[in-house]
């Protein structure tokens, strides 16, 4: 299944959320375009979980478009709200830089959100890309994370580094930095804890990994990505601004879209945070991971 009917699949929760309470977006585009349109295209990405802020101005966008445009059927406007939410969330480079060797990409996120699954996903794609992939086990905290990692890896057939329980995440990433130079690595995947309980931990704990990277692979290409569980809805808002404060993120990883009922937190999290979703979760299995395609998740919402 390509991104799209998954994405589709997926956003079938999202879609009985809104026609169980309120208006199904395939009434809506069936109707007039009138003001009662407008209200109700409303009220149904809100119960998306788009959020209010992120709704109103989708929609204030949607009337202008309309009336420069000369839009006047309902199918136009579907058509048109489709540009303007891909638009809201094109908002920087949609694909992952890995144009040195070794490129190195951090996950952050907290614990449950799929942090390691999406790691062991993405190695597995790389892998199938011929890339030579390494697994860094920096989330030293829990003896479980490592465990899982290490699963992860040889399901993906991709190596790990790592080290004991309570070891300094910082002298892990040391380690997988001369391991990817001695082995002439193309991709290091590290795995963080992003315990958010402490912000200023957090931020110690990112700024040093991020200085022996820079001391190990100076001009190496960079990636932070934040994962977040889009079955969480406006708290995965909340949590992705507080990472952003703490941590300059690149991409976010939306996990779950499959179970949620609430599809339309990707366009506020895009749209407010200022950064682009890069991938999209869509199951459990190795190949549910998705490169995010906005035009096609307006698609398959709208
Ligand atoms: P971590 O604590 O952030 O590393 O989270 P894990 O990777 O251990 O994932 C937590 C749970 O979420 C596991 O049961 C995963 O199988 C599940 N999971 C991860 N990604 C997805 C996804 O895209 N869809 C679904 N349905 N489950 C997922």
């Amino acid at each position: 299944m390509g991104f799209f009917d998954k994405i589709k699949a997926g956003l079938t929760r999202t879609k009985e959320n809104i026609s169980n309470i309120g208006h199904s977006f395939d009434q809506l585009f069936a109707g007039e375009l009138d003001d009662d349109f407008y209200d109700e295209l409303e009220e149904s990405l809100i119960l998306a979980d788009t959020g209010m802020d992120t709704t109103l101005e989708l929609v204030e966008e949607l009337r202008g478009r309309v009336r420069e445009e000369h839009i006047k059927t309902v199918e136009e406007a579907r058509e048109c709200m489709c540009r303007v939410i891909t638009d809201a969330m094109t908002v920087g480079e949609p694909t992952l830089n890995l144009s040195t060797k070794p490129a190195v990409v951090l996950f952050i996120g907290v614990n449950g959100v799929g942090k390691t699954t999406t790691i062991g996903k993405i190695g597995h794609q790389l892998k199938n890309e011929r890339k030579k992939v390494l697994l860094c086990a920096a989330d030293t905290f829990r003896a479980a994370a490592a465990e899982q990692l290490t699963i992860w890896a040889e399901r993906s057939g991709v190596e790990i580094i790592k080290q004991h329980e309570g070891a300094d995440p910082a002298a892990v990433v040391f380690d997988a930095a001369s391991a990817a130079k001695a082995r002439r690595a193309d991709v290091v995947l590290i795995d963080t804890a992003g315990r958010l309980h402490n912000k200023q931990n957090l931020m110690n704990e990112l700024n040093k990994i991020s200085r022996v990277i820079d001391r190990e692979l100076p001009d190496c290409a960079r990636e932070t990505l934040l994962v977040l569980d889009a079955t969480t809805g406006q708290n995965g808002l909340i949590q992705a601004k507080q990472f952003k404060e703490a941590a300059g993120i690149t991409g976010i990883v939306l996990t779950k879209l499959d179970g949620t009922a609430k599809g339309g937190i990707a366009i506020a999290i895009a749209k407010e945070l200022g950064v682009p979703v890069k991938y999209a979760g869509v199951g459990e299995g190795i190949d549910d991971l998705k490169p995010f395609d906005a035009a096609e998740f307006a698609q398959a919402l709208i």
